[in-house]
């Protein structure tokens, strides 16, 4: 079951470093060639990619 919030990625302040890939302990998170790609139904919401972003591109939404 996927939780209502999930976290969302801003392109325009990314920069692609990819931390948040490895840190997120649910696997939710893909670098494609254009873009972050978060899978809403993995999200768990524990904020990890948020507090390692670098760009502060992270954030959780509904
Ligand atoms: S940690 Fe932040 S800047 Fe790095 S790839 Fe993820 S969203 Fe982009
Ligand atoms: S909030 Fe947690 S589970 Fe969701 S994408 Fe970020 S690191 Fe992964």
């Amino acid at each position: 079951m996927a939780f209502e919030m999930a976290a969302v990625n801003d392109e325009k302040k990314c920069c692609y470093c990819a931390g948040c890939l490895i840190v997120c302990p649910a696997g939710a998170i893909e670098l494609r060639e254009t873009h972050i790609s978060i899978d809403k139904e993995k999200c768990t919401n524990c904020s990890a990619c948020v507090r390692i972003c670098p760009a502060g591109a992270m954030k959780i939404e509904k």
